[in-house]
């Protein structure tokens, strides 16, 4: 995976707040090289937060997100605001842009609280130094003082972000502290007419360069050739991972003194939701004839998981219950924030989502009494092979 290549949920997610016309827009373009956003001199003009994946030095790939100005009013503005709000969900560094000629107002002092309230790490940037003479006495711990026009002491605003990011940034892992020196791991990956064509789906790329980065060594294989995978070994293999779709035909093969897991389980457990999610599938068994479920993805393209959530999961919810279930459906950054008529939330396993938004989705639910389970797990479940797959993961629930 080239650093083109790097996922979403695994870019720094940089957010941009400010007043209307604090210079936010010309130094996020700035700042990227790009017309990124919308810039006018007419306060206000950018209607929606813009998004850019990119390359930024000294920081890495990372995703900008350019929000609308917090002082915007009416019932439009409202909307954008609460727009701001969100984005501050999947925020990992947050910017806050002041113009350096006006004074600090109380709604930069009050986005400042609900930074420092969210545990963001923030930096607050004194824009258009090039208006003031004199020097600038900020208001604010965390902060710089810059110029979009001059470009005074940009490269230095995205040095103080990346350390930011890297301080804030814990080491985690998705497979490698589950294994031992010298212990092997065979991935069992199908290759049907859901796989795309020519490449690995994300999570089975990230669990491979885990344990390449760790220095564990693997083999993979299609199910239909496990056993005689499993059969050429001297010493038998630490730990099985499968596709979730896989998992009944591979847990027949697999010896049940080998451990087996999904690549599903060690994301969620990789973006640590795994406790709420598996009592989330507890409660499939609960289901009653017209419970309502929603299923969400995270994407709109759906171009890793293929039908699963408009027809397997439908098809096997409805088997597994017995019952008349009736199943609402969402993709993309679409997310209902009201959940209260929902008994369950069958959720992806939100690769294409950062951890904050997964988290935050999670929250919701939680907030609603409602409890989720993403697919993965779910699928596990409604297969009777819940309880195998968490085993080798049990410590870390
Ligand atoms: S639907 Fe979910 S799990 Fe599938 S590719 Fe999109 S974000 Fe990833």
């Amino acid at each position: 995976m080239g650093l083109t290549d790097t996922p979403s949920s695994e870019r720094v997610h940089i957010g941009f707040f400010g007043l209307r016309n604090a210079g936010k827009s010309s130094l996020v373009n700035k700042i990227t090289g790009q017309e990124l956003s919308v810039v006018s001199d007419v306060k206000g003009t950018t209607t929606d937060p813009v998004r850019k994946t990119m390359e930024l030095l000294p920081i890495g790939p990372v995703v900008i997100i350019d929000t609308p100005g917090l002082d915007d009013i009416g019932e439009l503005g409202q909307k954008r605001i609460e727009k701001t709000r969100e984005i501050l969900g999947l925020t990992d560094i947050a910017v806050l842009v002041t113009d350096a000629s006006s004074s600090f107002t109380s709604e930069e002092k009050e986005l400042v609280e609900l930074f420092k309230s969210k545990d963001i790490p923030y930096v607050v940037v004194y824009n258009k130094s090039d208006l003031i003479e004199g020097d600038i006495k900020p208001v604010e711990g965390n902060s710089i003082v810059v110029s979009s026009k001059t470009g005074e002491n940009i490269y230095e605003l995205k040095e103080l972000i990346g350390k930011l990011a890297a301080d804030s940034k814990e080491e985690k892992y998705l497979i490698s502290d589950l294994l031992h020196e010298g212990d092997m791991t065979v991935l069992v990956i199908p290759i049907d007419e859901s796989a795309p064509k020519g490449r690995l789906i994300l999570p089975q790329q990230l669990v491979m360069r885990d344990l390449l980065d760790h220095g564990f060594a693997f083999a993979s294989c299609r199910p239909d050739e496990l056993a005689d995978t499993l059969s050429s070994f001297k010493k038998a293999p630490a730990l099985v991972v499968t596709d979730s779709q896989a998992f009944a035909e591979v847990s027949k093969i697999v010896p049940n003194d080998v451990a087996l897991t999904s690549f599903s389980i060690l994301m969620a457990r990789y973006k640590g939701e795994l406790t709420r999610l598996v009592e989330g599938a507890n409660k499939l068994s609960e289901l009653k004839d017209g419970s309502r479920v929603l299923i969400s993805e995270g994407c709109t393209h759906h171009r890793q998981c293929n039908d699963i959530g408009t027809v397997k999961l439908p098809k096997l919810i409805r088997k597994f219950t017995g019952r008349e279930i009736e199943l609402d459906f969402t993709s993309g950054r679409e997310f209902p924030t009201d959940l209260s008529s929902y008994d369950l939330i069958v959720h992806c396993g939100g690769c294409m989502l950062n951890d904050k938004e997964m988290q935050r989705r999670v929250r919701v639910a939680v907030e609603a009494g409602v409890p989720i389970v993403n697919y993965g797990v779910a699928i596990a479940k409604m297969n009777g092979i819940l309880d195998r797959s968490l085993e080798p993961v049990r410590k870390s629930l």
